[in-house]
């Protein structure tokens, strides 16, 4: 296997950021995990999985091994059912799915990075999320130096988050999906359906394609592309509280709030709005006119930087509302 030295983080990640990893390798067979294995406890270091890079910031120098998951194949396990390897990328899946007749992801067209990583954030969009559609997920555990196999159950699925989160000891090998043969459009997301009522559909003939291109065609109109505008896509959550502590809050009476039975979810895009941060730009960094929840870097920049704005924002906003934002991706 070939072991990279200093490897600039801004070759594997989607910010333009100037740390470096002290070692780099890629893997593509599972068979090198032994040597993996066998490098890292050699030099003592701690490792780092990563898939597209789409979802980390490197905040400093990562003093050990990052391993870029390269690991392909599509396999059908019956009509419905279909393991899929980790290192595929996430939207060539989905468009695999709508091409063979297997619906339920058209609403997470589009979304960055790897199959592998979508179960750890519990990747979602436009009312579906990915664990839904998830039977089981097998991983090799480098602490036990064993492959295991977690059920949808297992996960622990919740928003934006998994039993993964707190594991990352644990390299997602296949995610196997279970999806629908016929068709189970799901319109549940207010954008999607005034997007398709723009376009003249008509919601009564409408297929999975087109959920599929709507959905595709409104991403590429908010937010900002991370291949020409460096950015990690949504830096904050949206805030879910319950609804009695809404009233110890100090929000704006014109603060967009959703409400589902007990639960409040807050827009985060709309508090960094109101309180002045879209647009705003310091040096090689700053948050997207186009959007307000999408931290973007203009020139490379450091680690460090982005933590001190991350920071900056959420201080700003908890003085004003009481309200603590949480940052989407993997600090690093
Ligand atoms: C423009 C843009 C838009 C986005 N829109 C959305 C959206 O709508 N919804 C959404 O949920 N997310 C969104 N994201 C975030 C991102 O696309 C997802 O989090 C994606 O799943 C990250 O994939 P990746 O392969 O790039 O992961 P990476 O960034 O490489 O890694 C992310 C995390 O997963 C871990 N990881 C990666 N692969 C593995 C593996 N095989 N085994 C174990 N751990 C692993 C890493 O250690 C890291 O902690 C967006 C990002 C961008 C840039």
């Amino acid at each position: 296997m070939n072991f990279k030295r200093n490897f600039p983080l801004a070759e594997i990640c989607t910010l333009n950021i100037k740390e470096i990893a002290s070692y780099y390798c890629e893997i593509s067979d599972f068979e090198d995990i032994e040597e993996i294995r066998s490098f890292i406890s050699h030099k003592n270091i701690p490792f780092l999985l990563l898939g597209e890079g789409t979802n980390i910031v490197p905040t400093d120098t990562f003093k050990g091994l990052v391993i870029q998951n390269q690991i392909k194949g599509i396999e059908l396990l019956d009509s419905f059912t279909i393991k899929v390897s980790s290192g595929e990328n996430w939207h060539d899946f989905v468009e695999w799915t709508v091409k063979n007749k297997k619906y339920g992801l058209e609403n997470l067209a589009l979304i960055p990075g790897t199959v592998g990583a979508g179960p750890i954030q519990n990747i979602g969009a436009y009312g579906s999320e990915i664990g839904a559609y998830i039977k089981e997920v097998t991983f090799y555990d480098f602490h036990k130096d064993k492959v295991g196999a977690f059920s949808q159950k297992d996960c622990n699925f919740s928003y934006r988050s998994s039993v993964f989160k707190e594991k990352p000891e644990l390299f997602i090998l296949s995610v196997t999906f279970e999806l629908n043969n016929e068709p189970k459009l799901n319109l549940s997301y207010d954008s999607l359906k005034e997007q398709i009522s723009k376009d003249g559909l008509n919601e009564k003939n409408l297929k999975p394609i087109d959920i599929f291109n709507t959905v595709k065609k409104i991403r590429t109109r908010v937010l900002p592309n991370h291949l020409k505008q460096p950015n990690v896509g949504s830096f904050f959550k949206n805030v879910y509280i319950k609804k009695e502590e809404l009233k110890k809050l100090k929000l704006p009476s014109d603060i967009q709030t959703f409400e589902q039975d007990d639960i409040v979810k807050i827009s985060s895009a709309h508090l960094i709005e109101k309180f002045g941060w879209k647009g705003f730009r310091r040096g090689s960094l700053g948050i997207s006119e186009q959007h307000s929840l999408v931290l973007i870097t203009y020139e490379e920049t450091s680690g460090e930087e982005i933590v001190t704005l991350s920071n900056e924002i959420i201080k700003d906003i908890y003085s004003k509302t009481g309200l603590k934002l949480e940052v989407e991706p993997t600090f690093v």
